[in-house]
């Protein structure tokens, strides 16, 4: 592994570091989903972030570490949206100029939430790597810094301060979920819990249908999949073929991948509108719906990290019609 990795105390570091900027996400028990589950269920809600995801918290810690230099000329990134919207949010708010780029198959729903941000868009091709490739581009033509949205430890420390706040609020904790892609989220999660307690258990869940940590971790060393229209959008991309930082910590700190189909992911959402009257994004309601369709093997105290809630109300609407109890 590289040097520069993650340590417990970066996470706390990055705590101190991002609380001017960013809220405590509240951490709520969920009565319903305890009683379908006959265990204790809570829901870590980062859907309540001015941003929409928890990806601020990583993107607010790597930008508040960046030179004077570096912000005078500007940064970039490439992200399936969320990190995006991120790294504009708080780029703006510090007088950073900031260039996202995202492929086309970008939904219109975060484009149009990029539009708003503030930040300069550039549409390019057909996947994330793609949209990686002119990151790479403008570093060298502008000066621009390239903010990774996941495999970077200044991100991934800040991702992980969402391990602290559930252990303050739950000391009790023993099982953590949600939706994995890149492997930021669950690497700084990782870090956070498993140097407290080991015995946390720690799992991700992807869909079936874009797997690419999940295929990476079996075959041992990263690789490229395809990627499929699914409702978790969010876990779109690849893991990056080069790799350095959340490959070997998921490796190391994630217990066990489980892939969803489509309609455990929209039987979530479904439920998350339905019990807890809120709108979340399929990557989000992962968790949930690996509940209700008994995909996931439960502890005691259970934390469902609800990340991000850019969902289409076409989506939404869909979702209503094609669920009906619970
Ligand atoms: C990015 C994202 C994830 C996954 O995070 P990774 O660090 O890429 O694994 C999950 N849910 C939402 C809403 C996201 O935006």
């Amino acid at each position: 592994m590289d040097q520069r990795s993650v340590s417990l105390r970066d996470i706390w570091k990055a705590k101190k570091r991002i609380a001017p900027y960013i809220q405590q996400s509240p951490l709520i028990y969920s009565e319903r989903l305890s009683e379908i589950a006959n265990c204790a269920i809570y829901l870590k809600l980062e859907n309540l972030h001015a941003s929409g995801s928890f990806k601020i918290r990583g993107a607010t810690n790597k930008i508040l570490l960046l030179t004077e230099e570096e912000r005078k000329l500007g940064v970039t990134t490439f992200s399936t949206g969320n990190f995006g919207v991120s790294v504009a949010m708080i780029a703006k708010q510090l007088g950073i100029r900031a260039t996202v780029c995202i492929s086309e198959r970008v939904p219109q729903t975060k484009v149009a939430a990029l539009r708003r941000s503030g930040a300069k868009l550039e549409i390019y091709g057909q996947s994330q790597d793609d949209a990686a490739e002119r990151c790479e581009q403008l570093q060298k033509s502008k000066g621009l810094t390239i903010l990774h949205p996941f495999d970077d430890p200044e991100v991934i420390a800040g991702q992980g301060t969402i391990g602290l706040e559930i252990i303050e609020e739950l000391p009790e904790v023993d099982t953590i979920f949600g939706g994995l892609s890149g492997g930021g989220l669950h690497s700084g999660i990782g870090v956070a819990m498993k140097t407290i307690d080991p015995s946390i258990n720690i799992i991700g869940l992807s869909p079936t249908s874009s797997a690419a940590m999940y295929e990476s971790i079996k075959a041992g060393k990263p690789l490229l999949v395809e990627e499929q229209d699914t409702y978790a959008d969010s876990l779109l991309g690849g893991i990056g073929l080069n790799n350095k930082f959340t490959f070997p910590l998921v490796q190391k700190y994630v217990d066990d991948i489980i892939l969803l189909e489509e309609e455990d992911i929209t039987a979530g959402m479904h439920f998350m509108l339905i019990h807890h009257r809120m709108a979340i994004e399929g990557a989000a309601a992962c968790g949930i719906g690996a509940i209700i369709n008994k995909k996931v093997k439960l502890g005691t105290h259970n934390v469902i990290m609800i990340t991000g809630n850019r969902v289409g109300s076409e989506v939404l609407f869909d979702i209503m019609q094609a669920h009906h109890s619970w």
